[in-house]
């Protein structure tokens, strides 16, 4: 079971907009788009950066994992996303070392990509999204 890169990372902010002027106008990241993703309640922002980029999450509203997130902790830094071969494969793999996981089955995540999260208890505090590599339109 390997892992390849990390795919992105995700950065909690309270406005999208207002975020922009550091990581697009200031650092010079491109914005390449923006995608809603209805189920999750999250407006995401994503700038290539290298093979990876990042991913600007904005709540849709507060009852939603990045809204209670924010209110709980405050913006920052939210997740790290690894790419692998196969998510369903490294998620049994991970379960049989007890790795605590939040999702037990891969599920549709932003641009149609096969993802699921493993929780921060297992991982040095870091919530930790796997994509797998293939899917998805980015
Ligand atoms: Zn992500």
């Amino acid at each position: 079971m390997s892992s390849n890169k990390i795919q992105h990372l995700g950065v909690a902010v309270g406005s999208i907009d207002e975020a922009l002027s550091f990581w697009r106008d200031g650092l010079g990241l491109e914005l390449k788009e923006i995608e809603v993703v209805a189920d999750q309640g999250v407006r995401v922002a994503m700038l290539p950066i290298g093979e990876s980029r990042i991913e600007l999450l904005e709540a849709t509203g507060e009852d939603t994992p990045v809204g209670k997130f924010i209110a709980k902790r405050g913006a920052g830094m939210h997740h790290l996303c690894v790419e692998v071969e196969d998510v369903a494969a490294m998620l049994a793999d991970l379960k049989a070392k007890n790795v605590r996981l939040i999702d037990e089955q891969p599920r549709i995540g932003a641009g149609g990509a096969l993802v699921a999260f493993v929780h921060p208890a297992s991982t040095g505090g870091v919530l930790i999204e796997l994509t797998q590599r293939g899917t998805g339109n980015h």
